[in-house]
């Protein structure tokens, strides 16, 4: 399988959040990090998803789904 270039407006949103955040749980930078992830039925992305820590973010960078919850260091 082939991933190409989508250039949708949701990839574009993604590919913004993945340059300039990181991840809300594992603090990692999610160009690092982020993978896309392609909806064939859409033909869009629908999210980025860390590989860190498993959590997938919307194109709103809101989270769609929890990764691993990182409980140490909340003293
Ligand atoms: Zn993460």
């Amino acid at each position: 399988m082939q991933f190409k270039n989508p250039n949708t407006k949701n990839w574009q949103k993604l590919k913004k959040i993945s340059k300039s955040n990181r991840c809300h749980i594992c603090h990692y930078a999610l160009n690092k990090t982020g993978v896309y992830i392609w909806d064939t039925n859409k033909k869009d992305c629908t999210g980025l998803k860390c590989f860190n820590c498993l959590t997938i973010y919307s194109p709103k960078f809101d989270i769609l789904e929890m990764g691993i919850p990182r409980t140490v260091g909340y003293a």
